[in-house]
């Protein structure tokens, strides 16, 4: 247990502490952050780790390196209750709990097949957040509604 003590707490000189992550979505968002491991980030991934909050989490921390706007956003339609700690020079300089936008612009497909979104290139999807726990969002064209699962397998 001491191990995984200070492996938690292990403090980073610059890059991210993704926290709060639900459960078993830290392999799932490291993918989708492109990260595979090879490209020489130090990276610290806990799974299943107690918390007061969710009853379990994941945390991810990624030395060197920091996350776009979208990144964040598509952070938090997996994880909807994760906080994000920017770190520089081994001090918190920013700490904030993720948020989704009541609107999701472009960085999901919509699941219909025929969903103009889907055929036209130059139409960006949209969503509308229709309920925050459990997730569900709406599409804006065809009004198909898509829940956490489904959303995590089409973040494109
Ligand atoms: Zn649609």
């Amino acid at each position: 247990m001491m191990v995984n003590r200070e492996l938690r707490v292990q403090k980073i000189r610059d890059g991210v502490v993704i926290d709060h992550l639900r459960a078993g979505t830290a392999l799932k968002i490291l993918e989708m952050l492109g990260i595979t491991g090879k490209e020489g980030y130090i990276i610290t991934i806990a799974m299943n780790v107690p918390s007061q909050k969710l009853g379990t989490k994941d945390i991810i921390k990624i030395e060197g390196r920091y996350l776009s706007p979208s990144e964040v956003s598509k952070i938090a339609l997996i994880a909807p209750r994760a906080t994000l700690n920017i770190i520089k020079d081994y001090q918190v300089m920013k700490k904030e709990r993720l948020t989704l936008p009541d609107e999701i612009v472009g960085i999901i497909r919509c699941s219909n097949p025929t969903c103009i979104t889907n055929h036209e290139p130059q139409i960006q999807s949209k969503f509308r957040v229709v309920s925050r726990e459990p997730l569900k969002i709406k599409c804006e064209y065809c009004e198909t509604v898509m829940g956490q699962e489904e959303i995590a397998k089409r973040l494109s």
